[in-house]
């Protein structure tokens, strides 16, 4: 009898990371309840992800589905649970961008709209634009039936309190400054070795009513190219703004062909940090390895490793991550 010897196929790595923000999130700050449930919800976004990219989804969708998961949870600062402007209104923004493509889509500033991240999807998937701001926004995904909620739903009892605190210190601008950063965020690697990103937020807490953080802005708070990697980050949007910061993670690797791990730290804890920006990122490369890196007390966060592996942190000591190389 001939032994028929199929040749191996070789299976491709899938993984997925998301984050819930970064901010001064010490461990004296957070009640167990509250801690228990930003733990699940991070990791339900993560296994709602991975369990479809097991299923030969695309990463956009996976991201899609994780994101959609931390816009339903009220503790985090995007869809219900989203920080309020200076005037106690919600105005959410959000981005996605498939690393196959380059295509990306994002809305800004927008209202009623339940889960952002869908519509910033629509702009990119049946739209000739990038973003869309607004009430342009907000009547574009009305084309789509994605679902609208009265504006006062959004507003959570934490949030109203945050705002009263923040507009009662005497610095108001520096309270701005400190403020908790719980935007969320996915990046993901398909099964076809496509990479995206996307993350949504309220902004920033008692931002002023029109501003727009990083967070829709490509290439500041998302990006993603196959050539490289996939970023979505939380911070200080400004900053992440001003040093490009998704992109330049990204763009590090492409010119000097360094591991993610190493260009991501050196973005976040050298150069953001060296200029006062507050905050972190989440990136996955090609082969799906995964860096999480935050120059703030803490950063929501979690992933599921190309090796099946899931890991959830708050804290910086959670899940210690590998020693930096000394630079
Ligand atoms: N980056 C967001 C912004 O500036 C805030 C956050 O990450 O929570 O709008």
């Amino acid at each position: 009898m001939i032994a028929l010897s199929l040749p191996a196929v070789a299976e491709r790595p899938i993984a997925i990371a998301v984050h819930g923000g970064a901010g001064t999130i010490e461990r004296d700050s957070l009640s167990s309840e509250r801690e228990a449930a930003i733990r699940q919800a991070l990791e339900s976004a993560a296994r709602a992800g991975h369990e479809l990219l097991a299923d030969g989804a695309s990463a956009t969708d996976a991201i899609i589905a994780a994101i959609r998961i931390l816009e339903d949870a009220p503790e985090f600062n995007a869809g219900r649970g989203s920080v309020l402007t200076s005037l106690g209104q919600v105005e959410m923004d959000a981005s996605i961008m498939d690393g196959a493509t380059l295509d990306a889509g994002a809305v800004a500033g927008v209202t009623r709209l339940r889960h952002p991240i869908e519509a910033a999807h629509r702009v990119m998937t049946d739209s000739p634009h990038v973003m869309l701001i607004g009430e342009g926004a907000v009547d574009f995904a009305r084309g789509f039936k994605l679902e609208e909620k009265d504006p006062d739903w959004f507003i959570t009892d934490f949030r109203r309190q945050q705002l009263e605190e923040i507009q009662s210190r005497e610095q108001v601008r520096l309270a701005y400054q400190d403020s908790w950063f719980s935007t969320v965020g996915a990046v993901a690697l398909d099964s076809k070795g496509n990479l995206a990103a996307g993350t949504s937020t309220g902004g920033m807490a008692n931002k002023r009513w029109g501003r727009v953080g990083d967070s829709p802005i490509i290439g500041a708070g998302t990006y993603a190219d196959n050539r490289t990697c996939a970023v979505s980050a939380t911070g200080h949007g400004e900053y992440f703004i001003r040093h490009v910061v998704a992109y330049d993670i990204c763009a590090r690797m492409a010119y000097t062909a360094r591991p993610l791990a190493e260009t991501a730290d050196e973005v976040v804890n050298r150069i953001l940090k060296r200029a006062g920006g507050s905050g972190g990122v989440i990136a996955i490369d090609r082969h799906g390895r995964i860096t999480m890196p935050f120059n703030t007390p803490g950063m929501y966060r979690a992933a599921i490793h190309r090796d099946g592996r899931l890991e959830v942190g708050i804290y910086g000591d959670d899940n210690e991550p590998a020693p930096r190389p000394p630079h």
